[in-house]
Parts: C-alpha cells; sequence; structure tokens
C-alpha cells in the first residue's frame, strides 16, 4: 500500500506516540507520521494566536512552509469556569516556566483553594489543524469535560492529568491507561474528527 508521509509539528515523542497510535487505528497505516526530529533544520515557531486554534495552524503553517509536506499541529489546553477560562492557551507557562507541570498544577490549586466541588467545573480543550504545501487548511476542536480535584493522585498522563477529574468519574485522568484517556479526550476527539479529511487529503495529494 502507498503510503503518505504527515510532519507532525512536534519534538515531543510522547506526542508523536500518541498521534500515532490514533491516526494509525483509522489510517490502517496509509500514512506515515513523522516528527521534527526528522527536520532538525526547522525553527520553532511562536505561538503568537490568540485561540487554541490560531495557535495549531501557526504551527502548521510553518511546519509546511519549511518542509514542503503536509503538516498536523495540535495546540491545546486547560479552561477553568471560575477562573474565566485561565489558563488556557496559556496552560503549559501558568506558572511562568514552560512546561514545568508540577508549579502548573500548584498554582492552579491554590487559586482554587476556596471553591467547593460544585463551582471546579474545568474541560480541556485541543485544537487540530492540518496544512497542506497546496494552500489547503482544515482544523477541529473538541473538549474533555470535568473538574479540578483537592489535590494531585495519579501517576499516568502529564500536564494537569493529576488534578483533573473526567466528567462522570471518580478518578483523575492521571489515573486512566493513555488507551482509556484517548477514547475520551479532547486530544483523541479532535484527531479522530480530522482523520478522515487527513487521509481522504493526503490521498487526493497522490
Ligand atoms: P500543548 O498543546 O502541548 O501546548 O499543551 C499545552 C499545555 O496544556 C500542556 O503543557 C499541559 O499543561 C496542558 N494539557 C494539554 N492537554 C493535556 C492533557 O491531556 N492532560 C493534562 N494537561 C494537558
Amino acid at each position: 500500500m502507498a503510503t503518505s508521509k504527515l510532519v507532525l509539528a512536534t519534538r515531543n515523542q510522547g506526542k508523536i506516540k500518541e498521534f500515532r497510535r490514533i491516526l494509525d487505528a483509522i489510517s490502517q497505516g496509509a500514512i506515515e507520521l513523522v516528527g521534527l526530529e526528522d527536520f532538525p533544520e526547522t525553527t520553532d515557531v511562536e505561538e503568537t494566536g490568540s485561540t487554541f486554534a490560531e495557535n495549531a495552524l501557526i504551527k502548521a503553517r510553518s511546519v509546511c512552509l519549511e518542509t514542503g509536506l503536509p503538516a498536523i499541529a495540535d495546540d491545546s489546553g486547560l479552561c477553568v469556569d471560575a477562573l474565566g477560562g485561565s489558563p488556557g492557551i496559556y496552560s503549559a507557562r501558568w506558572a511562568g516556566e514552560h512546561g514545568n507541570d508540577r508549579a502548573n498544577t500548584e498554582k492552579l490549586l491554590m487559586e482554587l483553594k476556596d471553591f467547593p466541588e460544585q463551582e471546579r467545573d474545568a474541560h480541556f480543550t485541543c485544537a487540530a489543524a492540518l496544512v497542506l504545501p497546496d494552500g489547503r487548511e482544515i482544523v477541529k476542536e473538541a473538549i474533555f469535560e470535568g473538574r479540578i480535584l483537592f489535590a494531585p493522585i495519579g501517576s499516568h498522563g502529564f500536564g494537569y492529568d493529576p488534578i483533573f477529574a473526567p466528567q462522570g468519574l471518580l478518578i483523575s485522568s492521571a489515573q486512566m491507561s493513555a488507551e482509556e484517556k484517548d477514547l475520551i479526550s479532547h486530544r483523541g476527539k479532535s484527531l479522530r474528527a480530522i482523520a478522515p479529511q487527513v487521509i481522504q487529503m493526503l490521498s487526493s495529494l497522490g
């Protein structure tokens, strides 16, 4: 079977594995997903958008332009109702330093310390964007609803998973297996939503 190359705009191995797991299940090997480790010369573009969709498009456009190949990118974050949707697009650097998961979760727990369970609703959002060298673009967004716990629990996942309880469940998303989380997560849902069009558009490129 002919495979089409698709570049994922990330250097994060965990994210590459997650995208492969979800895309492979749908495309049955028709897509060869590669990360930016195959393109070390690409620049890290600044995420200057004001929405998840804008940031996902900025990343995918830049990688498509620099590699000349179809590119896919995602942008995600946690939106807390009691904080007016924050940390939102600033989720990765909420406590200052980019990617400090522990500092980010501690800051959030502190900001919510006076909020009772019924006022701790939150959701993750993920926007997945595909950009083709001929200029075609698509974006799909999905959410993962739940609430913020009072203390971290669980060792799977990353980011805010230890303090996020999916709606209707009594565990945190850090207590779920990767496969269980994929089924209901913002990233799993947005990828499954965009995948059929990715496959169709890549196969139309020949
Ligand atoms: P990005 O899309 O990789 O830039 O993710 C932004 C930030 O949002 C991450 O660094 C995490 O703090 C948070 N985040 C996004 N998705 C998840 C998730 O599934 N679990 C926990 N935290 C997440």
